[in-house]
């Protein structure tokens, strides 16, 4: 593991997202990490990884700086356990027992159970205590998502379990941006061997506009959800005395002008239901643009209070209406011009209107609607 930097992290500088992965401190070894400072620290439990952190992966041999260590730690007091996510209990049981430390076997890091059934059963709070741990992903993960300092620990050989070794890759990919972090002058040339699409990938999901445009998407697609939903219900579900209300109001429109009576004709069928959906259209869509707006404005661009929110709102239904005319535009614009089947070439253009419109709207909303709101 080349390029492992040691030090102390101040958590503060990095992004939000980034912070769940930071440790506290990171060393070379166990063997750095002094007892002293751990009461200094407040520190009453001390919870441990095993594998590549007490000793080699797989080994059975623990090696006898790590028994010395153990016992520095007992003798100023600190309380241990174990927290593993072995697949061999019966070689943790066997090493847990020659080391006279108890352990937690449960579900795996970074899942919070371990963490809190030690914090629990040894009665401390999670400030008092602290995890050791050489993966990024379960040891410090777990701890952080806890409310428990981590140290994060070189692993002690470079031998690893095969999940782990995949692992290991994002924590290489991770580590530049956790070391921005480290309360050092960082060191030229660092991690020169990182592989450049993997750290793009983690370069871009760090960029806060690249994770807005994700949960605009995640809500987009709830929207559509509650706008075919909303839509079906009126077409075909709800009832007016013995028939549906589509049916009923749809007869009566077609009464009404023959500009109905062309609605509800279809390739020659006949259909009084179809004469609604100028007006059941608007009401899912309306519905589906003011859940967009709602959880947009409060998860996607974390605005909270009702300063501004009426404004935001015609301006977001502003937005969106243009982005539904872009839609339309370019769904039967493109559907003429992409050869093929009128089928496909009409999907093909849907694709591309939606991606379209994604962004339209996205940069829409951030640029023009929230514009200069205040987040929290
Ligand atoms: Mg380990």
């Amino acid at each position: 593991m080349s390029g492992f930097r040691t030090g102390q992290f101040n958590r503060e500088k990095i992004s939000p997202f980034l912070r769940r992965f930071c440790p506290k401190q990171a060393v070379t070894s166990i063997l750095e990490i002094h007892a002293s400072d751990m009461v200094e620290g407040g520190k009453k439990l001390v919870m441990l990884d095993v594998d590549n952190t007490l000793l080699v992966w797989r080994s059975e041999d623990i090696p006898e700086s790590t028994l010395k260590w153990i016992e520095s730690m007992r003798a100023a007091g600190m309380q241990l356990c174990i927290l593993s996510n072995t697949r061999n209990p019966g070689r943790l049981d066997r090493l847990a027992k020659a080391m006279g430390i108890p352990y937690y076997l449960g579900k795996f890091k970074p899942s919070t159970e371990m963490y809190e059934r030690a914090l629990k059963e040894f009665g401390v709070t999670a400030e008092q205590a602290i995890m050791i741990g050489d993966q990024v992903f379960t040891d410090i993960l777990g701890a952080n998502r806890t409310g428990i300092d981590a140290i994060w620990v070189k692993q002690m050989a470079p031998v690893d379990f095969i999940g782990t070794k995949v692992s290991r890759l994002g924590e290489r990919m991770l580590r530049r941006k956790l070391y921005r972090a480290i309360m050092e002058e960082p060191v030229d040339g660092e991690d020169a061997d990182l592989p450049v699409g993997g750290t793009a990938a983690f370069a871009m999901l760090s960029n806060p506009t690249v994770r807005q445009f994700i949960k605009f998407c995640i809500i987009g697609g709830t929207s559509m959800v509650v706008d075919l939903g909303i839509f079906y219900l009126l077409m075909f579900v709800m009832p007016m005395g013995d028939a549906l209300m589509s049916e009923r109001l749809g007869a009566w429109l077609v009464e009404q002008s023959n500009f109905f009576v062309g609605l509800a004709t279809r390739e020659n069928v006949f259909d009084p239901k179809l004469a609604c959906v100028p007006f059941f259209k608007p009401i899912s869509a309306g519905v589906a643009i003011l859940n967009s707006f709602l959880w947009n404005r409060r998860w996607t661009f974390r605005i909270r209070g009702r300063e501004h929110r009426s404004v935001q709102l015609r301006k977001f239904f502003a937005v969106a209406l243009i982005g539904l005319i872009l839609n339309t535009v370019i769904t039967t614009g493109l559907g003429n011009v992409i050869p093929g089947h009128p089928k496909r070439s009409l999907f093909a253009g849907q694709l591309i209107a939606t991606v379209v419109v994604a962004f339209w709207n996205f940069f829409g909303q951030k640029l023009w609607t929230f514009r200069g709101a205040k987040t929290h």
